[in-house]
């Protein structure tokens, strides 16, 4: 055993995340060293109906509890860099298949805060404990939310949840962080100049929450890029998460577009994917379906897969067994990575690895409701994803892309962004 992280005290409290909503961080100390992680929150709505429970049957009010008088006394004395054997305890003192009982936050913060206290303990960056050996890395490319809707805002805004941006030209990290930035300053000043009632106002990811329908929400958002484009030589292309399963009524078997007052029903929900993919040039859809239709996804994937990305996050939940079925039926080119989703840093890469091994491009992705931790970054690094999906701005967003700069500044030609060319461009 390493001596110097052996586990010596595991602490826990209730702090805030970028909603105000109490959440669960846990401190881990070793002999040498100490991590911490917040756990992050899916907005109601917006969570996949097959993530683990973020609380369990213990609910944030015994979240607490759950790590000072269960896992504590069962991780002090262990080794914080066997993080795959300390996972397992946290597994086994569940007791369920899914964390249904303590929730997938409460083990998500305490296995990431065993993996940072492992790294700091090393003294080694924490992409490189994570990435266990690995020489090469590249460095995930900003997927940027601007304007926002769904389950992230209130009032009249888009149906879908998000209308992102990818600067697919960029050469660095910072230059792509920088175009997404601008992107959102134009797309404000554009909303500001067409609605004299627009004030500013964001959604909980901060992009930008305006009176708009869907498809104004993307002629905005293509004008910005236009403007950015114009202005700095750089390409930009369009990606949307629709957040299907908040729009889908099981009964009606229709999607439900609220502000075109119109049902779709999955037939037409696929042609209407498609022509906006063909109208906007997307180059990333995501939940573009409910998350129990695979099959809605492998016929998008079959008609644009070749130029989009097409995502699946609450369709599989970061779950190896839902990833297995995607391959299976050829549902997603694409799929979105939420530790929280599945419990485990261990579980995580797992799913990561298996999904990366059937060429499945991996994109490790905040929640809505966001801490300062900046765990994401790393893992976008240490784990080849192709994409980092988070918000442009707001210090809990900034804290991940200032990481990432952090990293690229360090690693400097031993790193370059991730290729994320597709078959056809
Ligand atoms: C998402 O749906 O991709 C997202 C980040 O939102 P939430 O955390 O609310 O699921
Ligand atoms: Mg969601």
């Amino acid at each position: 055993m390493t001596k110097k992280c052996t586990i010596r005290k595991v602490l826990a409290r209730e702090v805030f995340d970028s909603r105000g909503v109490p959440t669960l961080e846990v401190d881990v100390v070793t002999d040498n060293g100490y991590g911490r992680n917040a756990a992050p929150f899916g907005a109601p709505g917006s969570r996949g109906e097959y993530e683990a429970s973020a609380y369990g049957s213990v609910g944030i009010s015994g979240a607490m509890n759950v790590v000072l008088s269960e896992i504590a006394p069962r991780l002090v004395g262990m080794d914080a860099s066997e993080l795959a054997t300390c996972d397992e305890t946290i597994s086994e003192i569940d007791g369920t298949t899914n964390f249904s009982r303590i929730g997938g936050n409460v083990s998500s913060a305490v296995s990431i805060a065993i993996a940072r206290a492992a790294a700091d303990s090393l003294r080694v960056p924490l992409y490189r404990f994570l990435a266990s050996g690995m020489d090469s890395f590249s460095l995930p490319f900003p997927l940027g939310n601007i304007i926002g809707g769904g389950a992230h805002a209130t009032g009249p805004t888009p149906d879908m949840q998000e209308h992102l941006v990818l600067p697919v030209s960029a050469k660095s990290l910072k230059e792509a962080v920088s175009l997404n930035i601008m992107v959102h300053s134009e797309a404000g000043k554009l909303l500001a100049k067409r609605d004299a009632n627009f004030c500013g106002g964001s959604d909980d990811e901060r992009s930008w929450a305006a009176d708009l329908n869907d498809r104004e929400a993307f002629e905005v958002l293509a004008e910005a890029c236009d403007i950015v484009a114009k202005e700095t030589g750089a390409k930009l292309r369009l990606g949307l998460d629709l957040a299907a399963d908040r729009i889908w009524d099981v009964r009606a078997k229709q999607y439900l577009y609220a502000r075109e007052g119109k049902g779709r029903s999955t037939d037409e929900q696929i042609d209407y994917m498609e022509s906006l993919v063909r109208d906007f040039s997307l180059y990333y859809i995501k939940d573009a379906f409910n998350s129990n239709d695979y099959l809605a996804f492998a016929e998008l994937r079959k008609r644009v897969g070749r130029s989009c990305f097409v995502c699946g996050d609450d369709l599989l939940a970061t779950n190896v067994k839902r990833t297995r079925e995607a391959v299976k039926q050829s549902s997603v080119n694409s799929m979105i990575i939420k530790v929280n989703q599945i419990g485990t840093v261990t579980d995580a890469r797992k799913t990561n690895d298996f999904a990366q091994s059937q060429g499945i491009r991996t994109i490790i992705s905040h929640r809505s409701g966001e801490t300062e931790d900046d765990t994401i970054a790393h893992i976008g690094v240490a784990w080849n994803c192709a994409m980092i999906k988070t918000g442009v701005l707001g210090g809990e967003r900034l804290a991940k892309l200032n990481e990432l700069i952090r990293i690229e500044e360090y690693l400097r030609e031993n790193a370059k962004l991730a290729d994320i060319s597709l078959e056809v461009k």
